[in-house]
């Protein structure tokens, strides 16, 4: 049988594994950050009715622009992340995780390299390898907040070439406000200048309003952002970014012809059309995760406080076999290999309340 050794495989890719979280079928799923509410019936209705009518136009390629979702994606943040911005200011891409690969295929790339925060979203260091960029892990505080002046001197140490700030921090759950931003897009323009990517996954979740406000007068200040978590749709495969109009310019020069389907952006915009829906399940995801904060410090777990939809939650001497103990209880959470914690998203009040009977009874087994 031929290996993918055998292969002749770029070297840096040799070795490694494919991303990814176990998709197994377990009763109760917390594990990949998504939202367990289905989409509304009225919406399913509404996304039939604009897929069929962009089915009878699939004889030709779609807007390669994306013009129309970026126009509404544009009012949706300057509606709810206090800023303004235009269609201009607007990309889209099949997941944030496109966004971010096109991204580091503009400004990363073989002889670049780009620095993350870490533990944070994984892919971030991924994505780089991916696209020939030299990743750098740089520090975070045993707490797991940034500290800014370590930051920008790893920044000032290493002169990357593209800057990612998780906020809120997947997998830890805690966010930077503006201040630390603005401190380490200073560093990074002095040391370069570079790009600095807040990636902002989780920012409808937040405690703190969105750090949107930055782009302004900031051209390398880019946000992104996804429809996967608050708009309850990580099936569509839709992200985008906000930045100043030449980055949208400078990103089309890698995208592929046509890569947003039209099934795709129809399918957002009929997501978009129900926005205010969908924010209130935010809201209810909103309070379930502060119960879920507060039930597992009162079951006497450490929780790093959380301003995303999931919770990181120990300290277990073996966070691996905590993990293996709560699958075995029927819930299936995530091992980020952040040692001593787990992660848990927030699910539906029935599946928390499972979740938490299964810390319960890990908790009792271990005393
Ligand atoms: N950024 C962060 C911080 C994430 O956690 C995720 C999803 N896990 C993504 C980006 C990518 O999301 P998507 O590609 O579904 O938009």
């Amino acid at each position: 049988m031929t290996a993918i050794d055998d292969l002749p495989v770029r070297a840096e890719l040799r070795g490694t594994s494919p991303y990814g979280a176990p998709q197994l079928d377990v009763a109760v799923r917390l594990n990949t950050n998504e939202n367990p509410y289905p989409l509304p019936e009225p919406l399913v209705r509404r996304i039939a009715e604009r897929v069929t009518e962009a089915a009878r136009h699939l004889n030709r390629y779609p807007d390669r622009d994306a013009t129309e979702l970026r126009t509404e994606l544009a009012r949706y943040l300057s509606r709810t992340a206090g800023h303004e911005v235009g269609t201009a200011n607007v990309w889209a891409a099949n997941g944030s995780n496109e966004v971010i690969q096109q991204l580091l295929q503009t400004f990363g790339g073989p002889g670049r390299t780009a620095i993350g925060f870490e533990p944070s979203y994984s892919m971030h260091g991924l994505i780089s390898r991916g696209t020939g960029t030299g990743w750098i892990s740089g520090p975070r505080r045993a707490d797991f907040t940034i500290d800014t002046d370590a930051a920008a001197h790893a920044i000032a140490e290493h002169r990357p070439d593209v800057v990612f700030v998780c906020s809120p921090n997947n997998p830890t759950g805690t966010a930077v406000g503006p201040e630390t931003v603005l401190r380490l897009y200073e560093a990074a323009q002095a040391a370069k200048p570079s790009m600095l990517v807040v990636d902002e996954a989780y920012g409808e979740f937040s405690h703190r309003p969105s750090l949107l406000p930055l782009i302004e007068g900031r051209p390398r200040l880019v946000l992104t952002r996804t429809m996967s978590k608050a708009f309850g749709a990580a099936g569509l495969r839709l992200g985008y970014l906000a930045a100043d109009p030449a980055v949208v310019d400078a990103v089309q020069l890698v995208r592929l012809p046509y890569h947003l389907s039209a099934v795709t952006q129809a399918t957002a915009l009929a997501a978009l059309e129900h926005t205010d829906t969908l924010l209130q399940y935010v809201e209810q995801l909103k309070q379930e995760r502060d119960r879920l904060v507060s039930e597992l410090t009162a079951l006497g777990c450490e929780v790093t406080g959380s301003d995303a939809n999931f919770v990181q939650f120990g300290r277990f001497p073996d966070a691996h076999a905590a993990w293996g103990r709560l699958l075995a209880a029927g819930v299936l959470v995530r091992d980020n290999g952040v040692p001593g914690f787990l992660r848990v998203s927030t699910g539906t009040p029935a599946e928390n309340d499972a979740f938490l009977d299964a810390v319960r009874a890990l908790k009792k087994e271990s005393n």
